[in-house]
């Protein structure tokens, strides 16, 4: 048995073989939590001529000064103009223009009268108030101006980021791309869930375990689904997976067992194996395969459901987040105190399932310890990570915990 490497060792091993997808031009839409990579400019104004803030009448101040309930001013209304239908361009002196939101302002006016403030006419206005001066004008160029940066090389996309790239005319970005993850789950007991079960067969939970966290991390995902426990199969499913994956895991067949295909059809590739002394998630293997596309990095994770996700927690979930060039790449972690005493085992990295309380800087563990346990996974939304040296702490220690499915990014 070889001896075993620390999480932070096999993690810096991995990430040391992932690099950032180089970038490509991407439609807006699928760009969103993806990583821009250029400097983008607007390419015209906002807003880009001067509008109207409100429903009401383009004036000449100087004309309707000194309006009032008592003393009103009437004036001739010598058009209509709509947003998107801009018939009057200039405003004859004299008269007023109707105008809607968001509409230009024709030339010659200085300030939008809102309907509010008149008798709403559509020959003649009555208008029994003055506005100030460019009063309900939204001035060109007031928000953003033509050639203005708009997003830094850097900015991890939002809603909010798409809106204004859209709006001054932006249709595709240069962003890294979501990675495509292949998750294939091992094992002849599994059967997908709909599927009748035998007397010894289980239902693979795994393969949905961790293709939805792929995704939540924001990569695309090849749900392989299930094989049997044949080295063959295994590796014809993946040879012919290859040439379309940024980045495979597996699931099962890597401990010490009689049918660990996994391990048995991947170390002659040159793919390591070995324990990582942690709990759960002990017997880990990395390495990179070669397919048409060149080397796609192969991280495989035990079966046990817990395992399996904090392990993906732990490895891939950095590893995509290298590959989609955000940061941080290690999910962060914070204090909190525990609500409960525990124990955990001496020379072991420990991953317990917990519940943040927020509010009160508080954890509680959750479920057992146990690897199969994914109830309890199902019910926590953290991490405890007790570090080896850690065996018996009481309630109120301060323990590190991580957050589950990127809550805290
Ligand atoms: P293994 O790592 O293949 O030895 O599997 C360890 C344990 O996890 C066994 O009890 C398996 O039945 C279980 N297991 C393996 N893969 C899955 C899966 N995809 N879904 C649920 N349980 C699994
Ligand atoms: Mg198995």
């Amino acid at each position: 048995m070889p001896e075993a490497i620390t999480p932070d060792e096999h993690r810096a091993r991995i990430l040391a073989r992932i690099e950032p997808l180089p970038a490509r031009s991407t439609p807006l839409l699928d760009a969103l939590g993806l990583v821009c990579v250029e400097d983008v400019r607007a390419a015209v104004s906002l807003p880009r001529f001067d509008n109207s803030g409100m429903d009401g009448y383009a004036v000449r101040r100087a004309e309707v000064a000194g309006a009032d309930d008592r003393a009103p001013v009437t004036l001739p209304v010598a058009g209509e103009i709509g947003a998107g239908q801009a018939g009057l361009q200039q405003l004859p002196v004299g008269a007023a223009a109707k105008i809607m939101t968001g509409a230009p302002v024709p030339a010659g006016a200085d300030a939008v009268v809102p309907y509010e403030w008149t008798d709403r006419g559509a020959e003649r206005v009555v208008i029994t108030r003055a506005p100030d001066d460019g009063q309900h004008i939204r001035g060109a160029g007031e928000d953003l101006t033509a050639g203005e940066l708009v997003v830094a090389a850097g900015t991890v996309l939002g809603p909010r980021h798409l809106g204004l790239l859209a709006s001054v005319g932006v249709a595709q970005v240069q962003v890294r791309p979501r990675p495509r993850v292949v998750v294939v789950s091992t094992g002849s007991e599994l059967r997908a869930p709909g599927e009748d079960l035998a007397p010894d067969s289980i239902y693979d939970g795994n393969s949905f375990l961790l293709a939805a966290a792929a995704l939540r991390a924001g990569a695309r995902v090849d749900r392989v689904g299930i094989v049997a426990d044949s080295a063959q199969e295994f590796l014809e499913v993946l040879r012919d997976r290859l040439a379309e994956a940024d980045l495979v895991v597996t699931s099962g067949g890597v401990s010490q067992g009689d049918f660990d295909i996994v391990k048995a059809a991947l170390r002659p590739e040159g793919v390591w194996f070995g324990p990582v002394a942690m709990q759960p998630g002990k017997p880990q293997g990395f390495g990179m395969l070669t397919g048409a596309g060149g080397e796609v990095p192969v991280v495989t994770l035990p079966g046990n459901p817990v395992s399996s996700y904090v392990s993906f927690h732990v490895f891939v979930l950095p590893a995509l987040r290298r590959r989609m060039g955000l940061a941080p790449e290690v999910p962060p972690t914070l204090r909190a105190r525990l609500a409960t005493g525990l124990t955990s085992p001496a020379g072991k990295q420990q991953y317990l399932r917990g519940r943040y309380d927020a509010a009160a800087g508080r954890v509680t563990p959750v479920g057992g310890a146990g690897s199969h346990l994914i109830g309890g996974l199902a019910r926590s939304d953290c991490l405890l990570v007790l570090p080896p040296g850690t065996t018996a702490l009481e309630a109120g220690a301060e323990v590190e915990i991580t957050l589950l499915d990127g809550a805290q990014w």
